[in-house]
């Protein structure tokens, strides 16, 4: 059976375009110009996966995922257009879902659209970030360390997931920031501090001694996660 694929952009081009890719690669297509209609037909549950834009008129996709999500687990590829939305939509704290920034290529969108549904077929097994003996449960907002729960909060998973999603990459605090409380906010260094405090205390209690890495005068990196 061919999964179904509610496409919800209102600009007719990219709809157009991401239709017909969409149905050339064996997928049904149900599309929608606004939010409101898109919410209303993906309440209906009858799709597999949501492609969502996130600048459209009477509802913009951020809320139309908030809306969805409290009923349906359907998995989304965000549209983005502007660095601030995919901050925005990073800030979501994606579990099974993925977005993709405007330009794209049908081709590269089918790519995504087949690993996300590669995931979901899976079950929630993949829904999971692993450094070392660290474990990110990206949907459940929950960390272990070698099986030992650690109990985050919401900025502290925040932290960890954003280091945690490019290892090999070196955080400046600025950057950080903007990641994790959104960008343009103030957020002093004293509470930036403060969260990195509690956060490294309770890896450190659960065992992960080396779950972050400050390189002085340049900024943040996740660490091996091996523990002592
Ligand atoms: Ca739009």
């Amino acid at each position: 059976m061919s999964h179904r694929i509610l496409i919800i952009e209102d600009d007719p081009q990219i709809r157009r375009t991401v239709d017909i890719a969409c149905q050339a690669h064996g997928y049904a297509t149900d599309v929608a110009g606004d939010g409101a209609e898109g919410l209303a037909k993906a309440q209906k549950g009858s799709a597999d996966l949501i492609i969502l834009d996130i600048g459209l008129p009477r509802m913009d996709g951020l809320e139309l995922c908030r809306n969805l999500r409290q009923s349906h687990q359907t998995p989304i590829i965000f549209l983005t257009a502007r660095n601030d939305e995919i901050d925005r939509v990073l800030g979501l704290e994606l579990g099974g879902d993925d977005y993709v920034s405007k330009p794209f290529s049908p081709r590269e969108l089918l790519a995504r659209i087949a690993a996300v549904l590669r995931r979901g077929a899976q079950g929630q097994s993949d829904d999971a970030l692993r450094i070392g003996g660290l474990t990110l449960h990206l949907g459940r907002h929950a960390a272990d360390f070698n099986g030992t729960p650690i109990d985050l909060t919401r900025r502290e998973m925040g932290i960890l997931m954003t280091l945690a999603r490019r290892p090999q990459q070196v955080f400046p605090r600025p950057a950080l920031v903007d990641q994790v409380y959104g960008i343009g906010t103030d957020v002093s260094d004293r509470t930036l501090d403060s969260h990195l405090r509690n956060l490294r205390a309770k890896l450190v209690a659960a065992g992960c001694t080396d779950g972050i890495e400050t390189l002085h005068g340049i900024g943040l990196r996740i660490g091996a996660c091996r523990g002592a």
